[in-house]
């Protein structure tokens, strides 16, 4: 087994000073009850039973007072459920017409996206006449240009030409003007055409604009429509707001009617808590009158007792034996990874006997817990302490971390066992953690 105990010089004598005081410091209840003292606890029990039996009266009267609001409830509760159901199909036929207006704005924007693109067309098509209107006035010019080129090169109307001109320059000019006359029909040909593309245009343009025209008046209707249903919904939801005011009007009573038997219901669960805390003082009393708490008794341990640290990796730093001069009166438990700190926990169910907090004979800050059968397990140099005295506890239960409070010189746990006024080795007692979470009877 592993040991690290460290021998200090002068432990001994305070180890055996601190078990004296510690020892004299409790009063044992080393004999049985006496008759007077039965017939004490018996007459707070029948007390407390008599407080239980009054508690238990006021929460009948309270609960009976509560259940005459249970008509009034269930009639508001029905009266409200009934309009809830009217708001419901409101609620349905709302939905209905939201999905109307819904498909109306889809074909509204649609119709929409039908004029933008014919509003492109037009405008390519404006685009289209400038371009011809341009060409037109260019051909124009170009027309005048001739016309004056005509002029300059002699006379400038037939009538003058033939009344000054001779037959020859006649002929010429005759000729001249049959060529400017041909080049005339061609510009004249051409503006014509581009005349005509013109008007195909805005023939086109027009189409397209009543095209738009229809387009507008489908939104027109559209919008009409939406309108329609608008004021329908409107109409459903005026409706629907009658009917939840109404239900506002039942909830504000069924609330009023609420509050009070909430009220009654927080009464009646005081004084169940007030029956609970003393149904919890009954069963100490009776463990008090079968001298269950006491420190004697068949010293019989019922059940496991737990290693009192927690954890896989302690080792045993110092057994219980003969040392220096006397008797080691538990075990010394340490952690390889550090004890400081390390939980420390009830090894069986019992009750706290001992809360100490501070020097404790040596023990520093310590716990004692009575399991019954005048088996009492003690916890010492602790660091602090996590329960208090009259606590139940469980197995398993953490009391406080381990320390180095007291006469200690490092870090580690002193744990004991004493049945019936005698110290025990722990180790004959205690189940051992190991790696892999297994337990296994302890030894040293
Ligand atoms: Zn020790």
């Amino acid at each position: 087994m592993l040991l690290k105990a460290v021998f200090k010089p002068g432990k001994a004598v305070s180890l055996l000073l601190a078990v004296v005081i510690l020892i004299s410091s409790f009063s044992f209840s080393a004999f049985a009850l006496t008759d007077a003292e039965k017939q004490e606890y018996k007459n707070q029990i029948e007390a407390i039973k008599q407080q239980i039996a009054e508690n238990q009266a006021k929460i009948d009267a309270l609960d009976n007072e509560a259940s005459q609001y249970d008509g009034e409830i269930s009639a508001l509760q029905s009266k409200i459920d009934a309009l809830q159901d009217k708001i419901d199909l409101y609620n349905q036929e709302i939905a209905l017409i939201d999905k109307d207006i819904n498909r109306v704005n889809q074909q509204i924007s649609d119709v929409e996206a039908e004029i933008e693109a014919l509003n492109k067309q037009v405008k390519a098509l404006d685009e289209q006449v400038v371009q011809l209107e341009q060409k037109k006035a260019d051909t124009y010019v170009l027309l005048g240009e001739r016309i004056r080129a005509s002029y300059m090169s002699g006379a400038s109307t037939p009538l003058e030409f033939i009344l000054t001109s001779d037959d020859f320059e006649f002929q010429v000019y005759l000729e001249r003007v049959e060529l400017l006359q041909r080049i005339a029909e061609n510009d004249d040909r051409i503006i014509k055409q581009l005349e005509q593309n013109i008007i195909d245009i805005g023939a086109k343009v027009a189409e397209i604009e009543d095209v738009k025209k229809r387009l507008n008046t489908k939104i027109s209707e559209l919008d009409e429509a939406k309108l329609e249903y608008e004021e329908k919904k409107q109409e459903q939801v005026d409706a629907r707001k009658v009917i939840e005011d109404a239900e506002a009007l039942i909830q504000k009573d069924l609330d009023k009617v609420m509050a009070i038997v909430n009220k009654l219901d927080a009464q009646s669960a005081e004084y169940q808590a007030a029956i609970d805390k003393r149904e919890e003082a009954i069963l100490d009393l009776e463990d008090k009158l079968a001298e269950k708490n006491t420190h004697y008794g068949s010293g019989v341990v019922e059940g496991d007792m737990v290693w009192p640290l927690p954890y896989e990796d302690t080792y045993i730093s110092s057994s219980f034996k003969w040392r220096w001069g006397k008797q080691h009166n538990g075990i010394d438990t340490c952690r390889w990874s550090g004890t400081h700190g390390a939980d420390v926990i009830a090894v069986k169910a019992g009750t706290v006997e001992v809360a100490n907090w501070g020097y404790g004979g040596g023990y520093g800050n310590y716990v004692v817990i009575n399991h019954g059968n005048g088996v009492l397990t003690y916890y010492a140099h602790l660091s602090n302490i996590t329960v208090s005295v009259g606590q139940r506890v469980t197995q398993g239960k953490v009391i406080g971390q381990a320390g180095n409070t007291g006469y200690s010189f490092g870090a580690h746990l002193h744990f004991g066992i004493m049945i019936n006024g005698s110290w025990k080795n722990p180790c004959d007692y205690l189940t051992r953690y190991t790696p892999g979470g297994k337990y296994i009877q302890a030894t040293d």
